[in-house]
């Protein structure tokens, strides 16, 4: 074993991993980020919390999720009922420590940049949660945007759940990216579906549950047996040429953040197919460098045999409604066991050292040989 790994600063955050020339390191995926529907790791988060270092962990939900005020204040938190803390005592308090990083914590002005233009144009249907994430992550990927809602305001459903000034706040982003906004513009019926197949390359449909799926019918789009449209769930594709499908229009997608969720993941086939690259994605991109996280069952038995006798070496997790103050933050974060670490996974290493340098709290020494030193 020639990597030593500190399980109190490790972000299980994959720095390592990317760096390393052999490809020898793999980074475990926790739990909580497993059941995540965007893809947020909340260890990498926790933990920078409890390193006092608040600016960063809020900067890696930043990175990740277009809309942190939407996903801050109405997210289920499926991560804490997967959380490993509960099989001590409950779950750490991951949305929480979420909403004291967002509400305390600006993000950088150049977050999500447009990236190189391509020309091409892609419709997105629907300005909700999944419409408004599609439309960031297509712009970043270099296409031309053009977002069409019925109503006279992005927000789709959540308009009803966040405070105006809130939702003002996320959907600058769409501005700043450029992205043509069609307000009060019905799909169906002052534009129909077959102009915008003339005059778009793709198209993403995200008109949320319950909506009239007529105008897409009428075009040659099937429906499954309870009223859907028919999709193939590999790539979120409906049965016409170059349309999709995203957000709570989709079965099993029930809440505004696994909307934004099914956004993320649909948008790389969108970008693949106006790109004309196969929609079968290579193994190697499907599986990346992940693995489970293999929690010891005979820590969380000793953490619960301390907690019994009032001596434990983690605090105690914070509910959900007392955190407040960075002090109380810290101490929710400290709770978190960090399920997850960067492994050596071929035992192969030629000591060359970038995944030691850039690891971003010292958390990996590499074990070097007397006579390689
Ligand atoms: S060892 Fe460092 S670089 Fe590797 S996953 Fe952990 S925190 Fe990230
Ligand atoms: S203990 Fe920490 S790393 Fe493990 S599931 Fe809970 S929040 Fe995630």
């Amino acid at each position: 074993m020639t990597l030593l790994i500190d399980r109190d600063k490790c972000l299980a955050c994959g720095e390592c991993a990317e760096r390393c020339i052999l490809d020898n390191i793999r980074v475990q995926t926790p739990p909580c980020r497993a059941a995540c529907p965007v893809d947020l790791n909340p260890q990498q988060f926790v933990t920078l919390v409890a390193l006092g270092r608040t600016q960063e962990a809020a900067e890696a939900i930043y990175a990740r999720v277009p809309f942190p005020r939407l996903l801050a204040n109405l997210c289920p938190a499926p991560c804490q009922g997967r959380c490993t803390r509960r099989g001590v005592d409950q779950a750490v308090a991951i949305h929480a420590l979420e909403r004291f990083l967002v509400e305390g914590h600006q993000p950088s002005a150049d977050r999500f940049a447009p990236g190189p233009e391509t020309g091409e144009r892609v419709a997105v249907v629907g300005a909700g949660p999944a419409g408004m994430t599609a439309a960031v992550r297509l712009r970043q990927a270099g296409h031309k945007v053009v977002l069409f809602e019925s109503q006279g305001q992005a927000g789709g459903g959540v308009r009803a759940d966040l405070a105006p000034e809130l939702l003002a706040a996320e959907t600058e982003l769409l501005d700043r990216l450029e992205v043509d906004q069609r307000l009060g513009t019905r799909v169906g019926g002052s534009v129909s579906l077959s102009e915008l197949r003339r005059d778009f390359l793709a198209i993403l449909l995200a008109v949320g549950s319950g909506a009239d799926l007529e105008f897409a019918v009428r075009e040659g789009a099937e429906l499954d047996p309870d009223g859907r449209l028919k999709v193939d769930p590999a790539i979120l594709s409906i049965s016409l040429e170059g349309l999709f499908a995203a957000g709570q229009m989709l079965a099993g997608v029930d809440n505004p953040v696994a909307a934004m969720g099914s956004a993320q993941r649909v948008v790389e086939f969108v970008d693949r197919f106006v790109r004309g690259q196969s929609l079968k994605l290579p193994p190697a991109l499907r599986a990346g460098k992940v693995l489970p996280a293999q929690v010891d069952s005979r820590r969380i038995v000793e953490l619960r045999a301390q907690a019994a006798t009032g001596t434990p070496d983690r605090s105690a997790p914070v509910p959900q409604d007392e955190l407040s103050g960075e002090p109380v933050a810290r101490r929710a974060a400290d709770a978190c066991l960090r399920c997850a670490e960067a492994v050596d996974y071929y035992d192969e290493c030629w000591y060359c050292l970038p995944c030691e340098v850039e690891c971003p709290t010292n958390a990996l020494i590499l074990e070097i040989p007397f006579l390689v030193r």
